[in-house]
């Protein structure tokens, strides 16, 4: 659930909130391109607020907390996408890319907020990058696809998320009991996402590999979808010893921590651990670290 604080931009200030009406008909991605450390979704909104030395605004500052900070009211113009057109028709939302957030999960919440304001505006026919505007490479990080591709993005912004509109996420953390990497079992009895949606039976009663952790939630890498914790159950992973003999599983396709392929001659054969890691060990043998999951 996401939740909108509106820090508007002073109507005073006209040089980057020039009061114009619009009907939005687009919503448009960008990327704050600021990697700086806290530089996140308040700071951004405090930058508008305080007035930027930019003659640049947009409406919404999205990051990896639920608190998605607005700027201006969705009907009003904003200087953000270097054209009239898209200045005076478009939402503009700016993604943080701060070093100490997640990313991914910004990518996530933009998510919600398209969805939410698709569902507001019914004049919003689609979801642009800036770059459709003025060729500007932004959104950098998600053009890159290295996250997530866009057409991804946009299927995920076709689904409907039920009440996105004010809820506040308890906190309580449960990371220590789901560490990245590690296995959990998705219960029968799970009912939807963390993000809304119902989770098909079939995803059910299945066990998944822990890609990321957030409040209460859980990013699985299988079904690239948050998962509430209170759904899951941790799988311990067999407990692997210095000096015991292991196989590499036949379906086992990439050494851990390398890019590199395991070539099937090293396969189905007798090593020795060397040393154990959280989520891999080393191969005496072969000097490389396979994955828990590939040895047996
Ligand atoms: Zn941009």
């Amino acid at each position: 659930m996401i939740r909108f604080i509106k820090h508007y931009i002073p109507k005073t200030n006209t040089r980057t909130r020039p009061g114009a009406k619009i009907t939005p008909s687009s919503i448009t991605i960008h990327e704050t391109d600021n990697t700086q450390v806290r530089a996140n979704a308040r700071a951004h909104a405090l930058l508008q607020a305080n007035g930027n030395p930019r003659q640049a605004s947009w409406h919404l500052q999205v990051d990896d907390e639920p608190e998605v900070y607005q700027s201006l009211p969705f009907t009003e113009a904003a200087y953000h996408s270097g054209t009239y057109k898209g200045n005076y028709s478009s939402i503009a939302i700016e993604m943080c890319v701060n070093q100490d957030g997640n990313y991914q999960q910004t990518v996530l919440n933009t998510i919600q907020v398209i969805n939410f304001l698709k569902a507001k505006y019914p004049t919003i026919l689609r979801v642009i990058q800036h770059h459709h505007w003025s060729r500007k490479n932004c959104p950098r990080i998600l053009r890159s696809a290295t996250v997530m591709s866009w057409t991804d993005f946009l299927a995920q912004t076709n689904k409907k998320t039920p009440s996105t509109s004010a809820k506040a996420i308890p906190y309580q953390s449960t990371n220590h009991l789901f560490p990245k990497g590690s296995h959990v079992h998705l219960t029968a009895s799970a009912t939807r996402y963390a993000t809304g949606e119902k989770i098909p039976n079939r995803y059910k009663n299945k066990t998944y590999t822990v890609l990321q952790r957030g409040s209460n939630r859980l990013l699985l890498k299988e079904l690239y979808s948050w998962v509430h914790t209170k759904d899951v159950v941790a799988l311990k992973q067999a407990a692997f010893k210095v000096g015991q003999k292991v196989r590499i599983k036949s379906s086992a396709k990439k050494y851990a921590r390398s890019t590199k392929t395991i070539p099937k001659a090293y396969k189905n054969k007798s090593y020795t651990i060397q040393q154990v890691g959280q989520n891999d060990v080393l191969i005496k043998e072969l000097y490389s670290w396979v994955k828990k999951d590939d040895i047996q």
